[in-house]
């Protein structure tokens, strides 16, 4: 499928969170005759011996369970329903697209209209710095994808390349799969699996002001630090080795929210760029506006030669991601064998492209940037004054509709708390529970230098001043009782 592929790729408002309308899909349980928990020998996730409450529909910000409970999503799912659920119009694209007779068609032989229109919208959301778009089912397969066509990039002049290393950074998580993995620099989702992992990822620091920054450290003297790192890693492999660098412009779920200090991404692409590598962004968390530009590098306008798009791209309507391909690498595809040698069976599927697109379109049309911009200032605002002060928040940091708080034993010291206290699953547990009914998304110290816990916040783009009032009292609620527990 690979040449045909690249070839080819030239609401509702929301509802109330405190009186919620409840769905009229029959499943309702509130005489509790039916379970409202499952664990199924079939359902196998990563936890074996949990199970989960059972969610029966939704509509904008609100789940609706089983046991007749309404829970406010406050993290978009994983940071993946940008706008919310049930979208009527979302919801009638697909429906529209599967009557056509193909929501899927052979990506080797065949394109369609809708996967056309949805690759022109996303190379001219990139102002045209991105030339071509590579469709793909899942973030950890834009990742695969992006490594192979780093490598490919080199290989087209010269089959012998010596480009073989691949740089990223400490607390990163890029996907599951042995590749995407190979890259992340999570060591507990690492450990089982390091046998399989490829050896020629090498990791530098994550850019994690809280915990590195030298007191009084400007943010150019921190970033300046950073580019010395990488640039002595690229000394120590050999620059002529180097395939390029992978980071996240706002890191999601192996930290919790932490933008690049102002500057970094410019510095690590000029680094990148002396020595001929590729700089490679993953924005699969962090892109598609859930940081306040569409994708998070046009902050600084810092574009990178390869970029990972997911999650948002289609808002959870269906499974599909995104790798974004500059200029520089089509130019060399195409004057050299003119094809990228990858391909999977579920790629740029018209029902896939269908949902996306009109998740893009809407998000244009009603200009849902500006909200997720307003919005998310006011969140920021809201949880420095009402939790900033508490003395086991540790940092509030986040951009856009996308914020982490990280829990720390010892404000003063940032001492984090014994990781067998589970305490961001703890603050995820009481959120959840039939008193506060909302979302917040846990996570655990990547054990490489960082042993804490962080909750990440991430609203849907149509919420409303009132929704972030609700989430914020919610927030506080759950952090003065979890850790008043603990006391
Ligand atoms: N990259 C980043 C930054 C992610 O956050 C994730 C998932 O959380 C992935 C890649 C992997 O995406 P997926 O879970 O769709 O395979």
């Amino acid at each position: 499928s690979a040449v045909a592929d690249l070839a080819l790729q030239g609401q509702e408002p929301a509802a109330s969170h405190s009186k919620a309308i409840r769905p009229s899909n029959g499943h309702s349980n509130s005489n509790g005759t039916k379970p409202t928990t499952k664990r199924t020998e079939f359902l196998l996730d990563r936890n074996l011996h949990k199970s989960f409450p059972l969610v029966v529909g939704g509509k904008g910000n609100l789940l609706y369970l089983a046991d007749g409970r309404t829970v406010f999503d406050a993290t978009s799912g994983a940071a993946v329903s940008c706008l919310g659920h049930g979208n009527p119009r979302v919801i009638e694209a697909i429906s529209n697209q599967i009557k056509t007779g193909v929501p899927y068609l052979c990506s080797s032989f065949w394109s369609s209209e809708i996967v056309e229109e949805l690759c022109k919208e996303l190379i001219n959301s990139t102002q045209g710095k991105m030339k071509r778009v590579y469709l793909i089912g899942s973030g950890s397969e834009a990742i695969e994808a992006a490594i192979k066509l780093a490598r490919q990039y080199f290989y087209e002049s010269d089959p012998n390349s010596p480009r073989v290393n691949i740089i990223a950074r400490e607390s990163s998580y890029h996907g599951n799969t042995i590749g995407a993995l190979g890259v992340s620099g999570h060591v507990a989702r690492r450990a089982p699996y390091e046998p399989f992992l490829m050896d020629n990822v090498h990791h530098v620091s994550a850019c994690y002001a809280y915990r590195q920054r030298k007191d009084g450290e400007s943010d150019a003297s921190f970033v300046a630090r950073k580019a010395a790192e990488l640039e002595a890693k690229f000394q120590e492999l050999g620059p002529e080795t180097v395939i390029g660098f992978v980071c996240e412009p706002v890191v999601g779920a192996a930290l919790g929210c932490v933008p690049s200090v102002p500057g970094y991404l410019r510095a690590m692409r000029d680094v990148c760029h002396k020595h001929g590598a590729l700089f490679i962004l993953d924005e699969v968390m962090s892109g598609m506006g859930r940081c306040g530009t569409l994708h998070a590098w046009q902050e600084e306008d810092v574009a990178p030669d390869l970029q990972t798009i997911g999650k948002g791209l289609g808002g959870g309507y269906q499974p599909i991601a995104a790798v974004l391909i500059s200029s520089k690498i089509v130019n060399a595809l195409l004057n050299g064998s003119g094809q990228f040698v990858h391909g999977h069976t579920y790629q740029a599927m018209p029902v896939q492209a269908a949902a996306a697109l009109e998740v893009q379109k809407i998000q244009r049309e009603e200009n849902m940037l500006q909200n997720v911009q307003t919005q998310g200032a006011y969140l920021e605002m809201c949880l420095k004054a009402r939790v900033g002060n508490h003395p086991n928040v540790g940092d509030i940091r986040g951009k856009g509709l996308f914020w982490g708080l990280e829990f720390v034993k010892d404000k003063a010291t940032k001492e984090p708390f014994d990781p067998r206290l589970a305490v961001a699953q703890r603050v995820h547990d009481t959120a959840i529970s039939a008193q506060f009914n909302m979302t917040m998304y846990p996570g655990t110290g990547t054990a490489d230098g960082y042993a804490g816990d962080h909750v990440i916040l991430a609203p849907t783009y149509i919420c409303t001043k009132a929704d972030i009032d609700h989430i914020v009292d919610v927030v506080e609620g759950v952090v003065n009782q979890v850790f008043q527990k603990m006391a």
